[in-house]
Formats: C-alpha cells, structure tokens, sequence
C-alpha cells in the first residue's frame, strides 16, 4: 500500500497498516487499551481459528473495518492455541503514553511468536523439543541448521541425497522450516509450518558474517564446519530469522555443532516410523520404545533421551563409556537417590534460554534458585562416578554458590508469577528499592510524624498537613495565623479563611511519594533485569552443567531400567557379526502381561539372511523389530533385553514392515512398499541392518513373490548386509538352497483340538504350515467359512507347486504331468524343459509359474 493510499485512512489505521505491512503473513495482534485489536483478514481468520466473535469497527477509506479481540491478560492462552495450529503473531504494544500523545499512541512491535521460536514455558511441551530448521541446497547437498531457541542448541548438517534428507527432518520434526522461494528438492507431507524467505536471505557471505559475529569468532574453523557451505547459508537464514522475531540480542546460541552424518546409524523416515520409537503406528504413545524408556527424572533428560534414540551413535568409545557409566550406577546402587536429586532440579536448559532472552519470570528464578542448591548434594553423590570416562561428566556440574546466594538475597521466597506489578525483589537487596517501597507504603506515618514536629517548632496547635490532587501536599493554616508563619513556608493555595503552605521538605516528600510507587516498581524492574545480567555472567557455566545433568538423568534412568526389566551390557565387536542371546522385544514384553518368550539370533558373514515363515501371530515381526530395537539400543548407550549381544559395526538400520497405505499422501500400499523397497537397495551397505516384513504383499500374489524374491536376492548377493526376511510366500524358503549365506528359520506353533498354541519359539529351517485358517478362527471368523477354507486348501495342496526353478522341474515331473497329460504339449511347458533352471531369474520362473497355474485351473 502507497503513502497516498493510506491517506485515506484514519490516523490510527494509517499506523496500523504500516506495521502489518512488515508482516503481511503473520497475525498481528494490535494493543488497544485492556484489548489486543485484530482487523480485516486477520480479524476474520482469528475469529475462525480462536473462536472469537467478529465485529467491525467504524469504517476507514469508506469501508467497516473488520475487528476481532482478546482481552489483554489472557492472550497467553490465545497464543497457544495459534502456535498449535502452525499459525504466527506479531504482538504490538503500546509504548507511549496515551494521556500525552497526539494522534495515536505510538506503538511498536514488542515480539513475534512463531510456531518455532516459542520460549515461553506454557507455549512448550514439557519433554519434546521445539525446533526451527532452516534448509538450503545446491545441486549436490542439502545443508541444514536446526536451532531450538529454548535451550540455544545450533546445529548443522549436510547430506547427499534426498532419502538422507528426508530421515533428518523425521528425526528433527521441526516446528518450523524455512525454506528458499526458489527452492528445488521436493519436501515431505510435514506437520510443521513452513516459511518461505527470500533466496538472499541464503547469502553465503552475510550467513559467515551473522554467525561469527553471533559467536564473538573470526571464523567458523573451531566449530569444524568452515567447509560446509550449504549448511552455512541454512544456519545464517536461521539466526537472522530467531534475530528478527525475538528483537534482542541471543547470548545463549554460543555455537554451532556439526553433526556429521557418519557419526549415526542411518535410519529412514520409515524405520523411525515403523520401530514405533516415539509414536506408535496406530498413534498410541504406549506401545512406544521411549515410553518403556522413559523414567527421567527431569524434562531435559526426556528430551536427551528422545535425541539419543533417533541419533543412535557409531562411535563404540562413547558407548562403551556410557555402559561403564550405567555399571557404575548400579554398583553403587546410586538410581533412587540420584533420581530424588535429580527430580528437584527443574528445567534448568530452558530457563536459562529465557533468561539469556530477558524474559525469565521471577518463578523461573525461584526455580533456578532451588535447583543451584540442589547441585552440592547432587555433587557428594556423584562421588563415585568421578572415574566414569565421559568427557568428565561429575565434573561439568558445578556448584554455583554465589549465584544462588545472590538469587536467595535477591528474590522474595514464593514471587508473584510476573514482574509487572513488582514485589519481587527481596528487602534488604537493594537500598534505594527499600526506600523507596518504605515511602510509599508508610507515606502516612511520615506525614503525621511531620506535623506533629512542625505544630511543635511553630507552636501553632491547628496547623494540619493534607493532599490535594492538582496542588499536591500542604500545610494548611489558619488565614489569621499567616504572620506567624515561618520564613521557610512557602504560599502554595489561597482559599477562604485558609492559606496552604509548603516547605522545602515537604516538597522532597511530595516528589519522593507521588512517584514512589511508579519509581519502586522502575527501580525493582531495573534490578531484575540487573540481576538477569548477573546470571548471564554465568551462562555459559550454566548451559554446560544442565547438559551433564540432562546426560547424567538419561544414563541413570538406563541404570534404573536395567535393574527393573533386567537388562544387560552389550558388547562391541570389530569383526561382522549380531549375535543375541535370549533377546527380548523391550516394548511386547513391558505391554503384555503373559511372560515373554527370549529368542536367539547370530548374524554373521557366512549367515547373512535369515528367511523367517511361520504361522500368522507367530512371532515373526516381534522376532525381527526385537533385534533392531536391541541393536538401537545398544548404540544409545543403553543396556538390551537379552543375556549376551554382540555387536559388530552397523551403519544403518532400514525397515520394510507391514501394509500401510498412506492414504492421505494419494500412494497406494503398492507405492509406497516399492519406494521404501528401492530406498533400502540404493542405501544398503554391508554393514546395515534390513528387515523385511511381508514384502510383495500389497500387489497381486505372483508379483509380490516375484518382487520379494529378487529382493531377498539382491540383498544377499549384491549387499551382502544383515537381513531379516519375514515373509508369508512359502516359496522363499527354496533361497537358502541357491545362496549360501541365506538360512530358514521359523516360529512354530502346535495343535490342540481347534485351538493353535503359539509357541514362540525360533527353530531352525523352514515352516511345514501357514495356520492361516487356524488363524482365522481364532480371530472370529465363522466356523462354517474356515471349513470351506479348509476343504479348498486341501484341493490347492494336491496341485501345489513350488517356486524355484529345480522345483519347478521337479514339480513337473512328479506331479504336473501325471495329473494333466493334455498340458504337456503345451508351449509354457516346453520352454520350461528346455531351460536349465540356472539360466532362469527368478522372475522368469515365477512368470513361467504363474502361467501354468493358469494352465491347471
Ligand atoms: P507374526 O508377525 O508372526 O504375525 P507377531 O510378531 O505380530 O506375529 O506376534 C503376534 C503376537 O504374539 C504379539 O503381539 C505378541 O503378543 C506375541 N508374541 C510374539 N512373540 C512373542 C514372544 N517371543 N514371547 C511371547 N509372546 C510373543
């Protein structure tokens, strides 16, 4: 809008639109006395999204201007509501004064709130981190940098392909992602809002200047990613954005952290999903690794915990010390005292943000102050760990004995929640604040006290001392006294038969009361902000203990888990290799109440694939999810459900599991098993991690087996990595007699009568049944129905024929033939005899199979 149009506005509104057209996409909420004002489109959006009436206000240019509000105390709630549905807001304030000013009050904008900025303690979950990402790309890497402004966390990474791309922002799940206007890769279906900023905004050279300058650094070489030039331009986006919405200096962003991509276990959008680590597949938070895991004591050790689990670490050394760590916790039988201290340490990490943000609330000082003195018990205790080799973690939680010195003489036992009306700052801390508090509270004590001594200086009985509003304080005296009034009053008033008068101390009062109530409450917020100050001195110190305590939480609450659930150190091994011994699924065993059944498993060059068959419910997807869940485990740094792992080095852990459509992204089952499908055989490595669950299942049965089958192939023979292969196609089990490295195994279950025992049980070779109908059954389906099943079944398995290009033959000879003489001439059957099944991809067979099943119907 031009100057000339908003001449034809009214003053006010001419000041409105000025603001609102910085920030044309965010909802700006206008400060109008007790209301904070929306108008036009904001109006009408608020009133859809909030809930909140929609009415109009006068007109301007001709036009009713369209007004929605909330009144000023409860825009708290309003906020959360709107940053829960991705949405932004810009609250403006009023700063001057409206009994003053001429036209409008001035007002400025005092902060923006965006989805993943937010600070503020009743905008956050408690234990999930609150993350702006920022993500910049050139033709070969995407460069990301993630801040959570809450703790002052940075960091960056960069990675070569979309798939990598993808598996970092479901690992992250950013509040908020800004992204380039001219962006090129292709983003996700992601619940977080997403901005798009100007590709300046990526500059190279202004994205170094911002960081370096953040830091209080020449260069970016001490932070290890002077090299990392996308990621570089992500993070300047980034820092500039959290500057403009938070319009204060960001003292507690010190760095940035380069996360190296081969410093993890890769794992996919889709393995993070499928392993049900954090959400379960149907949504439910019970049926999840990190409810079984997490017992912190604090909300910083939940949001640790969180991290380690999707980010499990390569790096044996550190894993290793957090076992010792774990050991030694237990040895000492430390948990339940440790979790006591711990549990009376609040959010530390997150305070100090609003701290190092000028926006700490006294109580968030009054918790700051009970945890520092819960730090000298915390250090007696952790006596014993003073050995442990993590990068000295005793050690980084230190005592900060001034400091909760200074905050028990600063701030009164149980402060109000805010700052705003004072009666924060203890007596006794600051002299002036003291006075003047004392003036105003005992201003009438004083005034009687004055009159009593001038009656007596001057004799006069009926001089009086009052107040009036437009003149002020007086002594009033008869007007037929006046001669004997001392030199030192002075006239204030004449009115009938009284003069009022004033004295030089009786104006240093006037001055000193009428503005003590403003001037304490001046003075108590300039000390609070003085003693924010303070603490910044510390910061640094700060930050660096609520991360061991945060650590020392997780690896304490792993130490109390182990004890509980019984579980055990793994080992690390350099040469290829898992082997488990009686290993647990941590989530099926904690969820059900029967006892569970441990399993085995030994993974290694020679036995690289294990073909898993069984009955439906048998055990299959538990036996494979458990020995990914364990070997995650294991590289957290946790203790495992199982008596004995080994572990050779993993890189990745990839999943195929179950049918899922994703409906809402328009892909078919099909689709979307073909695109994990292709994903793990681009990125699979000797070393990763693969379970396959019932591949091929959502298209027809002979292409599903087809598929499956080339897939179990080429994982065994062009990747050569760890596979576990549950599938229902019976025909798989042949694999094992064609490649070396693949082996059968199976769950089992026994007949009783109607019922069907589960035994749970890993054997060797391949399964004799499916059990599907027995299944069935017990699944409701109508008795009848299952016989009819049966009956079928019965005929099916008089002609079965088998899959693999030998059996084929076989199955030719023995059983084709003597039934059905006529297809013996056929053209599908004389090709087949003339092929030697070694010549024969699998797919060709199946196809051959496919056709003479048609031939047999
Ligand atoms: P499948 O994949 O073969 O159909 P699941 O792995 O889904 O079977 O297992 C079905 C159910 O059997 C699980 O939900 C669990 O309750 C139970 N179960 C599986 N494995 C075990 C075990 N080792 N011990 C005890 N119960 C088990």
């Amino acid at each position: 809008m031009t100057e000339s149009d908003l001449s034809q506005h009214t003053p006010m509104m001419q000041q409105y639109l000025r603001i609102k057209a910085q920030h044309p996409d965010m909802l700006l909420f206008y400060r109008m006395g007790d209301f904070y004002e929306l108008f036009f489109e904001d109006a009408e959006k608020a009133a859809r999204l909030l809930d909140i009436a929609l009415t109009a206000r006068g007109k301007t240019a001709g036009q009713p201007i369209p007004m929605a509000g909330v009144p000023y105390h409860a825009i708290e709630t309003y906020l959360a509501k709107l940053v829960r549905l991705g949405e932004s807001a810009v609250i403006c304030e009023q700063i001057g004064d409206p009994a003053t000013s001429k036209g409008p009050v001035e007002r400025e904008v005092a902060r923006i709130i965006t989805p993943g900025t937010l600070t503020d303690e009743a905008l956050l979950e408690e234990r999930q981190d609150n993350l702006l990402v920022a993500v910049c790309a050139n033709d070969k890497l995407i460069g990301m940098a993630t801040l959570d402004l809450a703790s002052g966390r940075f960091a960056a990474i960069e990675v070569n392909n979309e798939t990598l791309f993808y598996s970092e922002l479901a690992r992250l799940r950013p509040a908020e992602l800004l992204i380039s206007e001219d962006h090129t890769f292709t983003l996700p279906k992601l619940p977080s809002a997403i901005r798009k900023q100007p590709a300046w905004f990526f500059d190279y050279q202004t994205a170094y200047r911002l960081l370096t300058q953040q830091f209080s650094t020449k260069d970016l070489a001490g932070f290890g990613c002077e090299h990392l030039t996308v990621a570089v331009r992500a993070a300047g986006c980034l820092l500039q954005y959290a500057q403009n919405t938070q319009k204060t200096a960001l003292p507690h962003i010190q760095g940035i952290y380069w996360e190296r991509r081969e410093d993890s276990i890769l794992m996919d959008a889709a393995t993070r999903r499928n392993l049900e680590l954090d959400s379960g597949l149907m949504g439910k938070r019970e049926h999840t690794l990190i409810n079984v895991l997490d017992q912190c004591a604090t909300p910083m050790g939940s949001r640790l915990l969180r991290r380690w689990l999707h980010r499990p670490l390569r790096d044996t050394q550190v894993l290793r010390a957090r076992h010792h760590c774990i050991s030694m916790i237990l040895q000492h039988s430390l948990f339940a005292e440790l979790y006591q201290s711990l549990r009376g340490i609040c959010d530390i990490e997150r305070i100090l943000a609003r701290v190092a943000l000028k926006t700490a609330r006294p109580r968030d000082l009054m918790q700051l102050r009970l945890a520092l003195g819960m730090l000298p018990a915390l250090h007696i205790l952790l006596e014993p760990l003073k050995n442990v080799n993590i990068a000295q973690l005793a050690e980084k939680i230190s005592t900060f004995p001034e400091l909760h010195e200074l905050l028990q003489r600063a701030i009164i036992e149980t402060p109000p929640i805010l700052i705003r009306d004072g009666g924060v700052l203890a007596t006794g801390y600051d002299a002036e604040l003291d006075e003047l508090r004392s003036i105003s509270e005992h201003s009438d004590n004083f005034l009687l006290a004055l009159e009593e001594r001038e009656r007596q200086q001057t004799g006069l009985a009926n001089l009086k001392v009052g107040y009036n509003r437009v003149h002020g304080y007086y002594i009033e005296l008869n007007r037929t006294l006046a001669d004997k009034v001392p030199p030192h009053y002075h006239r204030r008033q004449t009115l009938k038969g009284v003069e009022r008068y004033i004295t030089e101390e009786l104006k240093s009062f006037e001055d000193k009361v009428l503005s003590s109530r403003e001037r304490a409450l001046t003075r108590e917020k300039y000390l609070y902000d003085q003693l924010l100050g303070k603490i910044i001195e510390f910061l640094a110190q700060l930050q660096q203990s609520s991360a061991a305590i945060a650590e020392l939480d997780v690896l304490n609450t792993f130490a109390e888990r182990a004890d509980t659930l019984k579980y055990y150190p793994p080992e690390f091994s350099i040469n290829k290799g898992i082997e488990i011994i009686e290993g647990r699924h941590p989530v099926v065993e904690a969820v059900q109440e029967v006892p569970f059944i441990p399993n085995d498993i030994k993974l290694d060059s020679q036995r690289q694939m294990l073909l898993i068959t069984g009955p439906n419910m048998g055990g299959k997807s538990t036996f494979i999810r458990q020995t990914a869940l364990i070997t995650l485990l294991a590289h957290i740094g946790s203790f495992v459900p199982a008596q004995k792992v080994v572990l050779g080095p993993i890189d990745a852990i990839f999943t195929r599991i179950g049918a899922s459509d994703d409906l809402a992204g328009g892909r078919s089952t099909f689709m979307v098993e073909m695109t994990e499908t292709a994903n793990i055989l681009h990125n699979a490595t000797r070393n990763s991690l693969v379970l396959m669950d019932e591949v091929g299942r959502g298209t027809s049965t002979f292409d599903g087996l087809a598929l499956a089958w080339a897939v179990a192939e080429h994982l065994a023979r062009h990747i050569g990595c760890y596979t576990l292969f549950a599938t229902h196609y019976f025909e798989l089990t042949q694999l094992p007699t064609l490649c070396k490295t693949i082996a059968n195994i199976h769950l089992d279950a026994v007949e009783q009568g109607d019922k069907l025992i589960f035994l749970h049980q890993v054997k060797p070779g391949a399964a004799n049944q499916s059990y599907g109908l027995q299944v069935a059954l017990l699944a409701g389906v109508p008795r009848n129905v299952v016989k009819q099943a049966q009956l079928r079944l019965k005929q099916l398995e008089a002609q079965k024929i088998h899959t693999s290009p030998q059996q084929t033959q076989l199955t030719l000879e023995t059983q084709v033939e003597p039934v059905k003489p006529v297809i013996k001439q056929s053209p599908v059957v004389e090709k087949l005899r003339k092929i030697s099944p070694e010549d024969l991809t699998p797919r060709q067979a199946l196809e051959l199979i496919y056709q003479l099943h048609q031939l047999l119907d």
